[in-house]
């Protein structure tokens, strides 16, 4: 996630705070300038605030951490106004690995709970609007209490991707497998987001913004579970263009510029007798125009830090890769010598046609 603060790093993780951060914090200060705060309580409800965030870190140590057990590492844990998210490099597929990791956010908020629960003095009466009106030195922790837990009840609403439906779809997986699964709890999660959204308007707005966050998830994931679907049991070899243009080191940015006007390629295999050498992106070009370099043999200016495939590599494999570093192509090799291209266009139009023959 771009415009994201590096708090450091946590076991490993790196901890980012998103820019938007700073508008909750802005509205904190902002409110309690608005009720004719001084300056004491307006920074006690800032820090009340940067608390809860703690605990949302801790939450999403609890997935990073118990998805590392499975293998699986996280990228960076990302900080937003509406919560925390945990980039697991990859999602597990095993129904067990899938319920474990999405219990194991909220079990941090039910143990922080707890210890709050035992180490703070009873209530002497039962808390009133009052009492949750504001943040003072003498309800801190009683209010982190409640926040923690009704950190775990909203967590538990089965809106996919969040916990609770992610939980939802590992129990669903293990009956129905994982793809049918996916489908229900996506579909649900998607109704739930629509009703955060109209619930939102009448409440508290943030319900729009993680309603919208949760509609897109849900339709997102649930698309690339379908999709590597559909790609099962086929290899490159089947997904591939053999039909495209490629490039010589020795042809000009020129010639290369040419061949981008009349066909429609975007991006070209460099090869020198059937081995790759380079690819060249169409953006390469124009910054190559740009530099006044268009009689520059490509040689020059193309990428020689490239990823192949073989032919006989799983498409599913080429799919995950093509989304994950949004390379816009791969060349694909057989014994070692140029075959054809892959792209996420290729994969798609194979994922449409094979759609297409199922329905
Ligand atoms: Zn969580």
């Amino acid at each position: 996630m771009k415009w994201a603060l590096n708090l450091g790093r946590v076991a490993g993780i790196k901890i980012l705070v998103h820019w938007t951060f700073l508008f909750l914090i802005g509205w904190i200060v902002f409110t309690e300038m608005g009720r004719g705060s001084d300056l004491a309580t307006t920074l006690l409800s800032v820090g009340f605030v940067l608390t809860i965030f703690l605990c949302v870190v801790l939450h999403e140590l609890g997935h990073s951490l118990t998805a590392q057990k499975y293998g699986i590492n996280t990228k960076s844990i990302t900080l937003l106004p509406i919560g925390g998210v945990a980039s697991l490099e990859r999602m597990p597929e095993s129904p067990k690995q899938e319920l474990l990791i999405a219990i194991a956010g909220p079990a941090v908020n039910v143990v922080i709970a707890f210890i709050l629960w035992l180490v703070l003095p009873p209530l002497t009466q039962i808390p009133d609007e009052a009492f949750f009106a504001r943040v003072t030195p003498a309800n801190f922790f009683y209010l982190l209490f409640f926040v923690n837990l009704m950190l775990v009840v909203f967590n538990a609403i089965p809106a996919f991707p969040m916990d609770g439906g992610r939980v939802l779809r590992a129990l669903l997986a293990f009956k129905l497998g994982r793809v049918r699964a996916t489908q229900i709890a996506a579909n649900l999660g998607q109704i739930l987001a629509i009703l955060f959204i109209f619930m939102g308007f009448f409440s508290n707005p943030f319900l729009i913004l993680i309603g919208v966050f949760v509609f897109f998830g849900a339709y997102t994931e649930n698309m690339m579970v379908q999709h590597l679907d559909f790609l099962r049991g086929h290899l490159v070899r089947e997904g591939m263009m053999t039909n495209y243009v490629t490039l010589t080191p020795e042809n000009t940015v020129r010639d290369a510029l040419e061949k981008l006007l009349m066909g429609s390629e975007h991006e070209f295999i460099v090869e020198l007798d059937g081995n790759v050498v380079g690819t060249l992106t169409r953006s390469q070009l124009i910054q190559a125009v740009k530099e006044d370099k268009t009689n520059t043999p490509v040689a020059e200016i193309m990428s020689r830090d490239f990823e192949t495939f073989d032919v006989k590599d799983k498409l599913s494999q080429a799919y995950t890769a093509l989304q994950k570093t949004r390379s816009p192509l791969y060349p694909v090799l057989e014994n070692g010598r140029l075959a054809g291209v892959i792209n996420t266009d290729n994969i798609n139009e194979f994922i449409m046609i094979k759609s297409a023959l199922v329905h």
